[in-house]
């Protein structure tokens, strides 16, 4: 099907990314309903409540540059500097997470930011339906079902539809009916809580404002990021069964003994979190992976739909505002959608199956490896390197997180990196005695012929 730009399409899910991409698509001409099945978020009676928070970092502002936002989003956010480790003696340890402030994460409120991107979406003339919960398709025949509230059912015509209705996808789960269609959900065994820290009594931050706090403990741990209020939502990830686990923390004696003993820092800054905390459902952590993505012109997945991952690179809305910019680049350049969906989904399957495993990779290193000296030594290592051969080397975290380099070759170079770090370090006790020239010589044959194959810049 050729592009009319007068063409009606179909947003299902007006979470982040369904917002973006229906504000993407109104700007190219389209004509975009959006069905959400929550109500509407922004009505005073709704808005409030407990503020839970994301990261963004490059990718994702990209995108929300495209129309406009990310100066007006980076309002909304807390910038986040680096990680501070508080150990299990309540010592403090701040490792920075670029090479200067100018390289840094922005807490925000998921809420204020889908409130915020309803109201853009809007502004850019795309018709919102909410309590429309997508319950039935006919992809084929271009028929959406949806349950409405209060109880009733509608059925809409759809010849074009972008399902953005996150990791448990309706439109997801009417593709999987057909035979060329392959799926797969993994779920960790660990689960995550989220709680609040308050704001210290004089109203301003208890903790650093501008650090993730992390308290790795191994086989689980807590973090906190800063919201504008003051106040940090936590995030505890534990594994959901076995010794230490959501399953036997269930009364609030053991909950309680259980933060003493491991978090007694963040304890003491908590309060009173132990009913809200053991009343709040636990969250699950999954991969979703699934092959194609699209049906020819008719249906395109994109953002958590198409890849839901765990959040231990904090890349999920990222990569997903990511698809949007890509996916409009496409649109761009080309008027038939059967191709520019086929595109969409060969240019970014292998960079979200990469980002996903970073993610799963990365849940290691924030339980356990932040923690380790070794991991210390050689992220000391690869700071000193980052700042005396910046040009020829770059960390898989700053590739990921402040650049728009493929996920792909964030981790394939990342595994080279992780061969030259061992090297270097293998007898060396001070980060400062690491021979520079022998890090120049094997970046400059284990990675600078990978950089030159993708045509990779560094100087980002
Ligand atoms: C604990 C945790 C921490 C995270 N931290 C980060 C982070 O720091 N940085 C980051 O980039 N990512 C993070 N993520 C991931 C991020 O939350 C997701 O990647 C992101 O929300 C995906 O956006 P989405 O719009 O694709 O899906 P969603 O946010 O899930 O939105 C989907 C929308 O579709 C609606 N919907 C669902 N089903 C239907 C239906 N049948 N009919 C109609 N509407 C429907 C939903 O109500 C919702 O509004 C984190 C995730 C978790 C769990």
């Amino acid at each position: 099907m050729a592009v009319d730009n007068q063409q009606h399409v179909t947003v299902v899910g007006a979470g982040p990314v369904g917002c973006v991409l229906a504000t993407l698509l109104a700007r190219r001409g389209f004509d975009v309903r959006a069905f959400e099945k929550r109500p509407d978020m922004r009505r005073a009676d709704l808005a409030g409540g407990r503020s839970i928070n994301l990261v963004l970092t490059d990718r994702g502002l990209h995108a929300l540059g495209r129309i406009g936002l990310r100066q007006k989003v980076l309002e909304l956010t807390v910038p986040v500097l680096g990680r501070m480790m508080h150990s299990p003696d309540g010592d403090l340890t701040f490792q920075p997470y670029g090479k200067d402030d100018s390289e840094c994460n922005y807490s925000v409120s998921r809420d204020r930011l889908n409130q915020f991107l309803l109201d853009a979406a809007e502004d850019a003339g795309v018709e919102l339906n909410f309590e429309h919960e997508l319950v039935d398709a006919d992809l084929e025949a271009g028929q959406l079902i949806f349950e409405t509230s209060p109880a009733g059912r509608t059925s809409v015509s759809s010849p074009v539809t972008f399902g953005c209705d996150g990791a448990p996808s309706a439109v997801r789960r009417a593709l999987v009916q057909r035979p060329e269609f392959e799926e797969s959900v993994d779920f960790m065994n660990w689960g995550y809580k989220e709680l609040v820290f308050p704001a210290a009594d004089d109203g301003g931050y208890a903790m650093e404002r501008t650090a993730l706090h992390i308290w790795p403990r191994g086989a689980h741990f807590l973090m906190g990021l800063a919201n504008l209020d003051g106040s940090f939502t936590g995030t505890l990830y534990l594994p959901r069964t076995g010794p230490d686990s959501f399953d036997e923390l269930d009364d609030p004696r053991r909950l309680l003994q259980f933060f003493q003993t491991n978090y007694a820092d963040a304890t003491e800054l908590l309060g009173d979190f132990v009913d809200e905390f053991l009343s709040h459902p636990t969250g699950s952590l999954g991969t979703v992976r699934c092959a194609p993505w699209h049906l020819d012109d008719r249906v395109l997945l994109v953002g958590d739909a198409a890849h839901g991952i765990v959040p231990f690179f904090g890349q999920g809305l990222n990569s997903g505002f990511e698809d949007c910019a890509v996916l409009d680049d496409l649109l761009a350049d080309d008027t038939d959608l059967a191709r520019v969906f086929e595109t969409f989904f060969e240019r970014r399957k292998a960079n979200t199956d990469a980002i996903a495993d970073m993610a799963l990779e990365n849940a290691v290193e924030m339980g356990e490896k932040v923690a380790d000296p070794d991991f210390l030594l050689k992220k000391e290592v690869e700071s000193i390197i980052e700042q005396q051969l910046g040009k020829l080397y770059r960390s898989r975290y700053a590739t990921v997180m402040y650049s728009r380099i493929p996920y792909r070759v964030a981790y394939e170079a990342g595994k080279k990196q992780e061969a030259i770090l061992s090297e270097l370090t293998a007898d060396l006790e001070r980060a400062e005695d690491v021979d520079l020239e022998q890090a120049r010589r094997l970046i400059e044959r284990e990675l600078t012929p990978l950089y030159e194959k993708y045509g990779v810049d560094l100087e980002f």
